[in-house]
């Protein structure tokens, strides 16, 4: 068993305790689901979506820190950017769990999830809100509200 120190590092501890956009959107147009049952991780995305730009972007769900801190470090990242700049960032994230090549300047806080790649029982953990995300952004338009809670 590989040391765990370098998977939860700061950042991720941080965005764990402290997760930030963690509330329903109202003005959500777009919700994306993720559930990981090989670790219990459920999350929903919220994405209020004007023209092809993310203009608002908050999350809810449950499960390990890794999950949480990058659902959270998604929010962060993804708010305010277009769809095309998402899906480069969302690719860029991916390349980064899966290879732990980190992209210099490109990813900032980002980086603090290349640990995850040591360990693949966790890449879906930490995938798991940015294919919801991408979910949201690409799916049919719909209202936060009308939206019933799965399970
Ligand atoms: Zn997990």
């Amino acid at each position: 068993m590989q040391d765990l120190t370098d998977l939860y590092q700061s950042v991720i501890l941080d965005h764990n305790r402290r997760p930030r956009n963690y509330r329903v959107l109202p003005q959500a147009n777009r919700v994306g689901h993720g559930d990981n049952p090989l670790c219990g991780d459920k999350v929903t995305v919220y994405v209020q979506l004007e023209g092809d730009r993310i203009a608002g972007i908050s999350f809810q769900g449950s499960g390990c820190a890794i999950s949480q801190a990058s659902a959270s470090l998604m929010t962060v990242n993804l708010k305010g950017k277009t769809i095309a700049e998402a899906e480069v960032i969302a690719a860029d994230m991916h390349k980064l769990i899966t290879t732990g090549a980190v992209d210099e300047g490109n990813l900032s806080d980002l980086a603090a999830l290349a640990g995850v790649h040591q360990f693949p029982a966790r890449i879906k953990c930490a995938t798991l809100s940015w294919h919801a995300a991408l979910n949201a952004i690409k799916g049919e338009a719909t209202a936060a509200t009308t939206e019933k809670p799965e399970d």
